[in-house]
């Protein structure tokens, strides 16, 4: 089968759900577990579990942040990376206590899809309807829902239908456009890497199908968008702009303008690591020259001349924060979007979200963990889009200027004041 690219997802449940068994589990079905780890696991799983030394318990293969979580040092996300034949992989492992949805915000906003976990038994938590606000919020539209410890319900359908019918129903109101579930036994494998013969009425695909199968695309722009990474000047005679294409594709001879300025230039040569393109599109590293010398530094978003990006300095944006010490209005932050830092307040908070229940609430700070619908005000108008449209110019963090720590990241919804040069 063809190389179907690269998926980035995550995993999301709550502690004792099965989560750590679950992924070892994945790796081990996905033939990621070499033999000699293998060893290692079972002589640990005997030791563990002197009462089946038969069996592995699949979860020492990815628990191995526990100590650090049980320490209470802050962690931030593990990354694992697997393949199959078919697609590669890299997934987001994120701890379920309340006090890391920060850490899950992180690995969300890269990700195209989460799996999310719940407990047969338990059915869906307030941490699930957390875990799926806080993934909608950070733009992933895709859902695996795996009912996990099906054995332990005696593999019963009926509990698994109700489990489902009222997740699809949360995931209607988040928006969570492709929702997937399945029942699972995670240390059996069952419906992990293998079709279940303890779980005969589901004829579905198994985990491992789902994810080969998954969508990669991710939102961005239509038109063409790169931000200024940084300016390639080796010599007198040679002058690039170098970025990650966010957005559209750009041909040698196009005409681009350099944003907020609105400096126009024609592209002369694409150049590459693997030499020059005469196109390029969404998500290549490329080092552009122009057939003039205009004043463009990092920061700065090239964009299609004829379809620039919409500039403003005040906006309406959701706001996760991260800090220990509160968001208060008006203080002043440093706003990190693409590769461009500016100065922003937080003028007012509109409401704050109650993440379990996405009831919107009055507020006058945010504390650690909370999310706001906020006005944002900054000193420099920047190119932007909306965070529906494109992670990378519509996502940002906020960092304190005293301690330089981030504390806060959010979502470009729309511009409340649009910058004049632009038309
Ligand atoms: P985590 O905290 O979410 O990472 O959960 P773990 O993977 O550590 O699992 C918690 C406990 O549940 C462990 O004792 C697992 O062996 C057990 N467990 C996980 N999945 C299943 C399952 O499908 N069936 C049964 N019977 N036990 C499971």
């Amino acid at each position: 089968a063809p190389d179907t690219g690269l998926l980035r997802f995550i995993t999301c449940g709550s502690v004792d759900d099965g989560k750590s068994t679950l992924l070892g589990r994945l790796l081990y079905d996905a033939g990621m577990v070499p033999d000699d780890q293998l060893v290692a696991l079972a002589r640990d799983s005997r030791k563990l579990h002197a009462e089946s030394p038969d069996a592995l318990d699949f979860s020492l293969l990815t628990d191995g942040l526990d100590a650090e979580r049980q320490q209470g040092i802050t962690i931030d996300v593990a990354y694992r990376y697997f393949h199959t034949p078919r697609r590669s992989f890299i997934v987001a492992d994120c701890p379920g206590h309340e006090q890391y949805t920060r850490n899950m915000a992180t690995g969300a906003s890269t990700a195209q899809l989460a799996v999310v976990l719940v407990d047969a038994r338990k059915g869906l938590l307030p941490q699930t309807r957390r875990h799926s606000y806080i993934c909608a919020l950070m733009g992933i539209r895709q859902v695996i829902l795996a009912v996990n410890k099906m054995d332990l319900v005696d593999a019963r359908e009926d509990i698994y239908a109700a489990i489902t019918h009222e997740y699809r129903e949360l995931a209607d109101q988040l928006g969570l456009t492709s929702v997937h579930c399945l029942p699972v036994i995670a240390p059996g494998g069952d419906n992990v890497g293998k079709a279940s013969s303890r779980l005969p009425w589901y004829q579905g695909p198994t985990l491992l199908e789902l994810l080969e199968s998954a969508d990669t695309t991710v939102a961005q722009a239509e038109d063409f968008r790169m931000p200024v990474q940084w300016v390639n000047r080796p010599d007198a005679s040679f002058r690039g702009y170098a970025g990650t294409v966010c957005g559209g594709r750009l041909a040698v001879g196009s005409e681009i303008v350099v944003q907020p300025a609105m400096r126009r230039a024609r592209v002369e040569r694409i150049v590459t690591a693997d030499g020059d393109l005469s196109e390029a599109v969404a998500g290549q590293a490329v080092t552009l020259t122009l057939d003039r010398e205009i004043d463009a530094s990092r920061g700065d978003v090239i964009a299609d001349a004829a379809r620039p990006a919409p500039v403003a300095d005040q906006f309406a944006a959701h706001v996760l924060w991260m800090g220990d010490e509160s968001l208060l209005p008006n203080r002043a932050y440093w706003l990190k979007i693409g590769s461009r830092t500016v100065n922003a307040r937080i003028t007012s908070i509109k409401h704050k979200v109650d993440v379990n229940t996405q009831a919107e609430l009055a507020a006058r700070r945010l504390d650690l963990n909370e999310v706001g619908y906020c006005n944002i005000d900054l000193d420099h108008a920047i190119p932007f889009e909306s965070y529906a449209d494109s992670r990378t110019l519509g996502g940002f963090i906020l960092i304190d200027r005293t301690t330089h720590a981030t504390v806060g990241c959010g979502m470009l919804d729309f511009a409340l004041r649009r910058a004049s040069n632009v038309h």
